[in-house]
């Protein structure tokens, strides 16, 4: 046996401080590595010892196989973790460990190698009588053969890249016409993307299940499975909600499925964590093989819940040589367990990625609620790696107990800064079908928005309203002087405050009063009765029509990010305050309306213009928005550059 004593863990975020997490429980020395931009994120802390190992794009840093060893080396490490994604399944990197006599924590690597390639892995999965989807596999990849092996299979049939994973190169083609053009596509996204254009062709599962399998092996011919995830809930063919037991697990399918995992994992002499993925059709009750990950998964913790056991742990122990320490029959799931994954990403714009700072992360105390997070207030979200911000796991007794529990949490989480899926989750876990099981991988495309057009409108306006509160607190706070009259005070008392917000669609008009010690907001069709009762700089709790509410807030320039419990997120644009007065102090002078990019600036100084001609084209909450001349003159000045960013109310240009 090879004792491990220190453990270098090559990867960052989330993952890194879950095995940081184990070493410290184990005795284990710890040591992070970082990246330029990665410098300040909780994980580098927790470690025993960090390293930088170079700049911020993946290869420099996660994925620079070199300087990993050479740090592994410096420092005598024993082992190498290397999480998921970035190096965890390269056999060639595995092998680089080996050779310099560092154990990489993970299967052998020819386990790696078998796997690599979806079509081998499906060949090998063949032979050893694992069920595997019907389909094509083989090397002749003519356009020609791809379609008639598709014909022979049945539409509608799944194309897939041999050396693909995180669904990237899938198309589902549904008829004979489409085939040609989607086989092209389908080769030049895999050429692009993984440097092969092999495919696979596969019959497409309508109304498929994505069941997972946990498997363990050691050294010593041991290999058993920790029992099933359920991971149907995904979008662009990845999960983001994971729970088990499968709803529609029983112990009968659970053997059978169990068995071939396992059968999966003895025809490549398994020897560390890994996930055997099937598809589980519900119509006929069959299910099939779809592949082996030779890593610890992202939603590991889900199994650890409903186990007890440490995966992590494991995993070092059995990378020492040890045999595993629990047999099949010990192993038994107890209660539920359910992860949602909290994405920066939007999805009502296609589920994009989002990039930003993290003003203000809470995560709300709640027994058996657990928190593996990447951040903490104040961490950026970069465009060099996967937007993952946490991801919450909850256990309970049963399954609605377990779900209850999760929509609690995701409804007090506070993550404020940019968008994220948090409402987005919230909406999956309250629809009833969900609740009730009857989910398939499709579950997403199905989904409506049914938040009712009151409920919506209720909320913007009540975050308007507190946003405008929080405003008023601040320069409340900051005057000096005229202490007895209320901040903005008009000898024109009857005028009410006006305040305008944009929200993607629309625009919000706020107009208020201050009054004995409350305020009134003036509503289309009733008015509403206001008083602030606490504030902060992170939040106000304001009591409207008596009740009250917490509205967690983040304001970025004139961007407001808005949580409440009640409402979810919302996010507002301040328009400027008095556009019109700023315009008139300086003349012939063009100011911004609004918070902006400037896109384009379509003049020149010294240019003669005249009225109606286009000056500037800002962009503002995702539209394009063309400054144009008043009247005729000549431009004097410009004060901005192209792709800078602009507050409301700076001077953008002069005309004489
Ligand atoms: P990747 O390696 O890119 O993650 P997988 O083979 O694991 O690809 O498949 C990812 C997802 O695509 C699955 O979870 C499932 O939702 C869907 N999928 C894959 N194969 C099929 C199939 N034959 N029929 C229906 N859906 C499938």
């Amino acid at each position: 046996m090879k004792k491990i004593n220190t453990i270098l863990i090559a990867n960052r975020g989330e993952i890194a401080s879950r095995i940081i997490h184990t070493c410290k429980k184990m005795g284990i020395k710890s040591i992070a590595v970082f990246s330029e931009v990665d410098k300040n994120m909780p994980y580098v802390k927790q470690a025993d010892m960090a390293v930088y190992i170079g700049g911020s794009a993946p290869k420099s840093s996660y994925l620079n196989q070199e300087k990993i060893i050479e740090t592994a080396q410096k420092n005598n490490v024993d082992a190498i973790h290397p999480g998921y994604g970035f190096l965890a399944e390269n056999s060639v990197f595995a092998k680089r460990c080996e050779e310099k006599k560092i154990i990489f924590i993970g299967p052998n690597i020819s386990a790696i190698d078998a796997m690599g390639s979806k079509s081998k892995a499906k060949k090998l999965m063949q032979e050893h009588n694992v069920p595997v989807v019907p389909g094509y596999q083989g090397k002749e990849q003519s356009v020609e053969k791809l379609t008639a092996e598709a014909i022979k299979i049945g539409f509608p049939v799944l194309l897939k890249a041999t050396a693909g994973g995180g669904g990237k190169g899938m198309r589902i083609v549904r008829e004979k016409s489409e085939i040609e053009n989607a086989i092209n596509a389908a080769k030049r996204e895999s050429r692009n993307a993984f440097g092969d254009d092999e495919l696979i062709i596969e019959k497409y599962i309508a109304s498929g299940r994505h069941i997972e399998f946990q498997i363990f092996g050691d050294q010593h011919g041991n290999t058993i499975h920790v029992l099933e995830r359920e991971c149907s809930i995904q979008r662009r063919y990845q999960k983001i909600i994971e729970e088990s037991p499968s709803p529609v697990m029983d112990e009968v399918l659970r053997a059978k499925m169990g068995a071939a995992a396992v059968a999966a994992a003895q025809a490549i002499h398994y020897d560390n964590a890994g996930t055997v993925e099937f598809i589980y059709d519900e119509k006929t009750k069959d299910f099939y093989f779809l592949e082996v990950n030779t890593r610890l998964q992202v939603e590991h913790p889900v199994t650890e819940e409903i186990t007890g056991l440490d995966l992590v742990e494991l995993q070092i122990e059995v990378a020492q040589g040890l045999p595993l320490n629990i047999s099949q029959d010990e192993i038994k799931g107890k209660g539920y367990a359910i992860e949602v994954r909290l994405y920066a990403e939007d999805a009502a714009n296609n589920f994009l990625p989002v990039t930003g700072r993290i003003e203000k992360f809470k995560v709300p105390e709640v027994a058996g609620l657990r928190v593996e997070s990447a951040i903490k207030s104040g961490s950026e979200i970069s465009i060099f790696y996967d937007p993952m911000i946490a991801k919450l796991i909850v256990w309970d007794k049963s399954r609605p107990a377990a779900h209850r529990k999760m929509q609690y949490a995701l409804r007090n989480l506070v993550c404020l800064g940019m968008t994220t899926n948090q409402d987005f989750l919230l909406r999956i876990l309250e629809k009833e079908s969900f609740q009730k099981g009857i989910y398939d991988t499709h579950f997403i495309e199905t989904l409506e928005d049914d938040l009712t057009e009151s409920h919506a409108s209720l909320a913007v306006n009540f975050s308007a309203m507190a946003s405008t509160l929080f405003d008023w607190q601040k320069r409340e706070k900051n005057r000096g002087l005229l202490h007895s009259l209320p901040s903005c005070w008009r000898s024109n008392f009857y005028a009410p405050q006006k305040e305008v917000y944009l929200t993607n669609e629309n625009e919000i008009k706020i107009e208020y009063r201050y009054n004995d010690g409350g305020f009134v907001f003036f509503g289309k069709e009733s008015d509403h009765h206001v008083k602030l009762i606490d504030a902060s700089e992170d939040f106000v709790r304001v009591e409207i029509n008596g009740v009250r509410y917490v509205f967690n807030i983040s304001k970025k320039k004139n961007n407001f990010y808005i949580h409440s419990e009640s409402f979810g997120n919302i996010q507002l644009a301040q328009k400027e305050r008095f556009p019109e007065k700023e315009k008139e102090t300086i003349k012939g002078g063009y100011a911004a309306p609004m918070p902006s990019a400037v896109i384009k600036i379509l003049v020149e100084k010294g240019q003669s213009v005249g009225a109606g001609d286009g000056l500037v084209v800002l962009s503002s909450m995702k539209m394009e928005n063309t400054i144009y001349a008043g009247e005729s003159g000549v431009v004097e000045e410009i004060y901005v550059e192209e792709g800078g960013n602009v507050e409301a109310g700076v001077l953008l240009l002069k005309i004489e």
